[in-house]
């Protein structure tokens, strides 16, 4: 079989894996190789809400969603100017336990530099008209947080990253990374590339590839809905995405005066290969059922379409982004815990810097997400939920 060298190789054609690439070309590696198995943004990416929110669990995800954030308004700004919206976050509760640990919470972020405040419900209901927000306690919102079109932006890392000259193979399943020669070598479709540098980017379907590799991580793959609903009454395009921490339900506009709704985690490991991935009955009734109260006029909209998608969970819902222990030159770039979208660009471009600098420094940025975390344990553990708060639950990052 005819065996080719590269510089770097890369695992999965999502969000991650095309923005991996591309940073690690931009960086001048060298002769970058990555494979997907299906199509661009075949995977999670192409299923996501797009929700890109500064209100996460600790300081570096901060840091790391704002980098994000910028680097994809950059982006759609040259290549897709629809696919990177600023229209705020809002979350609220009626729970005056609930409320004091959202106030406690909105104190921390403040803290971290977050443009994030409470409002007071005439507000809420000037910003999105469709919410009955009588009762609600407390409410924090954060003006500069933002939706995105994460199927755009994979395809422009793609397209970028091809100008830069990462050369992609798509329909490319790969089995395992293989140690050969003090290399790491990747075969598919009867070609085998090796290259000192590999990166596992495959988000759920992670978990096999270092498994099969002799590398296996704590990940759980889990099922995640969502679903387009078509309101009687248009929502604009710039009112805010909200978490209701009432009833657990999320939603963003999108276009055409239509919502995009979702309930978050599924609390059971499912394979990625063999999952349902469209939306249950129960899920629609569940959002039309949690509107009822809170925003009459979407209980009854009718529903575009509803599906389902593969995110992957860690013990500590911190990602993993770095190096794997025990395999010199093997990465890994997984593990976002339902929020890989708004965490894939910056952790990328991290990920990339220590690749190519392998300073200090760089190490130091990824430090809080090392894979070596867990000393080589295999933890049980299964999905919890992405959102703080959600459930009630305030646990520490
Ligand atoms: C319903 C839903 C709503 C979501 N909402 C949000 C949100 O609002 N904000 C947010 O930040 N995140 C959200 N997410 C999470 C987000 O989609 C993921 O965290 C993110 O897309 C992960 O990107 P990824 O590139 O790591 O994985 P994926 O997008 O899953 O990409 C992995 C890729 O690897 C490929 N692959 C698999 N196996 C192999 C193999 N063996 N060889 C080669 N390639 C392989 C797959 O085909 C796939 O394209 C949501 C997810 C879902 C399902």
């Amino acid at each position: 079989m005819p065996t080719e060298r590269a510089d770097a190789l890369v695992v999965g054609g999502g969000i991650a894996g095309a923005s991996v690439a591309h940073a690690l070309a931009r960086r001048g590696l060298g002769r970058v190789v990555a494979l997907e198995a299906s199509t661009p943004a075949a995977g999670a990416t192409g299923r996501a809400a797009g929700i890109v929110s500064e209100q996460l669990w600790c300081r570096w995800d901060v840091e790391v969603v704002r980098e994000s954030k910028a680097a994809y308004a950059e982006l759609a700004a040259r290549t897709a100017p629809e696919a990177y919206r600023v229209n705020g976050f809002a979350r609220w509760t009626s729970d005056p336990q609930v409320a004091d640990a959202l106030r406690a919470r909105v104190a921390e972020l403040k803290s971290w530099g977050v443009d994030v405040r409470e409002i007071a419900p005439g507000e809420l209901e000037r910003l999105l008209p469709a919410v009955r927000a009588d009762g609600l306690v407390a409410i924090a919102y954060a003006p500069g947080d933002a939706v995105v079109a994460p199927t755009s932006l994979a395809e422009a890392y793609f397209a970028e990253g091809r100008r830069r000259g990462v050369e992609w193979s798509l329909a490319s399943p790969v089995d395992a990374v293989v140690r050969e020669g003090g290399r790491w070598a990747i075969t598919a479709r009867g070609r085998t590339t090796t290259a000192p540098v590999a990166v596992v980017a495959a988000g759920a379907w992670s978990k096999k590839v270092l498994a099969a590799s002799g590398f296996p991580l704590p990940l759980a793959p889990y099922r995640t809905q969502a679903a387009v609903l078509r309101p009687e009454e248009k929502v604009g395009e710039l009112a805010p995405s909200f978490d209701d921490l009432d009833t657990d339900v999320y939603a963003r506009p999108e276009e055409n005066g239509r919502i995009l709704a979702g309930d978050g985690t599924g609390k059971v490991e499912v394979d990625p290969d063999g999952y349902v991935p469209t939306g249950d009955e129960a899920f629609v009734e569940r959002l039309a059922e949690s509107f009822v109260d809170r925003l009459p006029g979407w209980s009854e909209a009718g529903l575009v379409r509803a599906w389902a998608g593969v995110c992957v969970s860690t013990p500590d819902r911190r990602p993993l982004v770095g190096a794997v222990p025990g395999a010199p030159g093997l990465y890994v770039l997984t593990g976002f815990n339902g929020f890989g979208v708004m965490r894939a660009a910056g952790a990328a471009e991290r990920l990339a810097a220590l690749i190519v600098d392998g300073s200090d420094a760089a190490r130091e940025r990824l430090a809080e997400v090392d894979p070596g975390r867990f000393g080589g344990r295999l933890p049980a553990f299964g999905p919890r939920d992405g959102f703080t708060l959600q459930a009630g639950e305030n646990p520490r990052f």
